[in-house]
């Protein structure tokens, strides 16, 4: 990840377009957050965008805006940012953390069906009200599936887009599948702020006028709450950066998906294990995360060259310290989650990447495959 080349590459029109806004004198709610929330709904293809301070307070304010908290269960991956599963606890919610396909590394919708089954049958009993899936690496979970179990058991469905701006499945956007959904504009997302930004979106226009009271104090008129709300604010500065931001999305999401393709042909011949895409998704591959069991060793090899690769993420949050002790499993477990975290590694991945260093990054994977052949 490179935040700051995404920041170069752009960069006399987001310094004119923070200029205007500090010379404009309006900071926080005012006319690009208005323009961005516009621009920003058309294109991920819903009705109503409400612009928030995270993705964090994104998952937050869509789980209270449908009426979700203490009592009620709500259904996520272990394997994803810790994040998900905080905004859940932060809502009152009990996560119940489910099992992934290794494949797609997105939660399988079978152990889903299972885990809203075995919380119905053992007490302390609350009731499953809402699956959370993730759409880890720019790769859309299974939302054909995951809306068919939602269906059947009553479920509210919350997107979590945090890393997958413009990817689709079955040709529309996600955030568009399910009851409301969640994007993060952390600096290196997909779609980056210079800074904490997210968004909730809707096609529902009393879950968006929800989401919009709640952003600020609950206030319907300045100064009158009509309910107890917080305060997340998406600011203008942020909302002008996005605004020139999102008018290149499209072409860097095109380049992430070019870097992929050479990645995916050169490594295919080697040990490690290339991710896969589902043929409904469109993958705007946020990461591209490879598997291998000498994934240690790899970072090593890459490291010993100057390049620090990174594990998205080394623990699944349901064995991190905070959350070890008190989180709710799915029966049977999560042995694919804490197979996956073993042996997972992201290799580099952004817009600004060159084809020269995307090939290097392959040749040492080739050459660090042929030393172990030797060395065996
Ligand atoms: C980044 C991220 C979040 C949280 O977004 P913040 O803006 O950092 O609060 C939530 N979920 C996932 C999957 C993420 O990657």
């Amino acid at each position: 990840m490179d935040p700051r080349a995404n920041y170069l590459a752009h960069r006399e029109e987001i310094d004119g377009a923070i200029r205007a806004v500090l010379e404009g004198g309006r900071y926080i709610l005012g006319p690009e957050v208005a323009a961005f929330e516009a621009e920003f709904a058309a294109y991920v293809g819903v009705r109503h965008a409400v612009g928030v301070g995270s993705g964090t307070e994104a998952l937050h304010l869509a789980l209270l805006a449908l009426g979700i908290g203490a009592g009620d269960v709500v259904a996520t991956a272990s394997h994803t940012a810790v994040a998900t599963v905080a905004a859940i606890e932060l809502a009152g919610a009990t996560p119940l953390l489910v099992d992934i396909e290794p494949r797609t590394f997105t939660m399988d919708p079978e152990r889903l069906e299972e885990a809203i089954a075995a919380q119905r049958a053992t007490p302390p009993s609350a009731s499953v009200r809402a699956v959370i899936p993730v759409h880890l690496y720019g790769h859309p979970a299974d939302l054909t599936a995951i809306l068919a179990v939602a269906r059947r058991h009553d479920l509210r469905v919350i997107e979590d887009c945090a890393q997958a701006h413009g990817a689709s499945w079955n040709g529309r956007r996600v955030g568009a599948h399910g009851d409301i959904a969640a994007f993060s504009f952390y600096p290196t997302k997909n779609l980056a702020a210079l800074g904490d930004g997210g968004a909730v979106v809707t096609d529902d226009p009393a879950l968006a006028e929800r989401v919009r009271l709640l952003r600020e104090y609950g206030w319907r008129e300045r100064y009158v709450s009509h309910f107890a709300g917080t305060n997340s604010r998406l600011d203008e500065l942020q909302a002008a950066v996005l605004r020139v931001k999102l008018r290149h999305l499209e072409a860097e999401n095109a380049r992430r998906r070019a870097i992929a393709a050479m990645y995916d042909q050169a490594l295919a011949g080697s040990s490690v294990a290339l991710p896969r895409a589902r043929t409904e998704g469109r993958h705007v591959y946020h990461q591209y995360v490879v598997r291998s069991p000498r994934r240690d060793a790899l970072i090593e090899e890459f490291g010993g060259r100057g390049t620090r690769l990174l594990i998205h993420y080394p623990q699944p949050v349901h064995l991190q310290p905070a959350y070890r002790t008190r989180a709710r499993l799915a029966p049977g477990g999560l042995p694919h989650t804490e197979q996956v975290c073993r042996e997972i590694v992201s290799l580099p991945m952004h817009p600004h990447l060159t084809d020269s260093q995307a090939r290097t990054v392959t040749e040492w994977i080739l050459s660090w495959d042929r030393a172990a052949v030797k060395g065996a």
